[in-house]
């Protein structure tokens, strides 16, 4: 079937910043990439992002606000031109052009597979939604404790893979 997706260079793979949340990384890792080599905390730079998943980190005695990525620019799994984990991608981005409520977005899916988009449906995963409302409650325990970096990531796997077992969902 014609996707949306072959008819574009794949720009939202090598434009945007690709913020995520534990439960993709969570998978990923299931799934037996290193974290380190595909996750990073990505320094907030721009006012355009979700408070609630916004990680403060304590290193230099001030919080210092990152977000949860994939390497990006282009995403480290894009490799010639195709998403390398197209079957396990992160949520946010089987659902692209559109957010997690199905609203379209996508502002650099260009305009007739955007087109497309709207009219073929994209995938949204049905947990998607649940998993952010459960990332912004680890955000914000995590926030709680004042840590600093490099415990974050433990400490966000830990709590995800709680959570997962708990929705039978990892
Ligand atoms: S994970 Fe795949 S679909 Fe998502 S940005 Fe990276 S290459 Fe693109
Ligand atoms: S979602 Fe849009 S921008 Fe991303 S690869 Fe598909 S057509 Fe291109």
């Amino acid at each position: 079937m014609l996707s949306p997706c072959m008819l574009c260079k794949a720009e939202c793979c090598r434009n945007h910043l690709i913020t995520v949340t534990s439960f993709d990384v969570l998978r990923l890792h299931g799934d037996g990439y290193g974290v380190p080599d595909f996750a990073q905390f990505a320094p907030c730079s721009t006012l355009n992002f979700d408070n609630d998943m916004v990680l403060e980190f304590h290193d230099s005695g001030l919080a210092e606000d990152y977000l949860l990525a994939f390497r990006s620019n282009p995403c480290y799994f894009l490799v010639n031109g195709r998403c390398e984990i197209h079957g396990i991608a992160p949520s946010v981005c089987k659902a692209y052009p559109k957010n997690a409520s199905g609203k379209m977005m996508g502002r650099l899916c260009p305009g007739i597979p955007k087109l497309m988009h709207g009219v073929l449906g994209t995938e949204i995963r049905k947990e998607y939604a649940k998993e952010i409302e459960i990332y912004r409650e680890i955000v914000t325990e995590w926030n709680r404790g004042r840590g600093r970096m490099r415990d974050c990531m433990p400490f966000l796997l830990e709590r995800t893979e709680e959570a997962a077992n708990l929705m039978g969902n990892k």
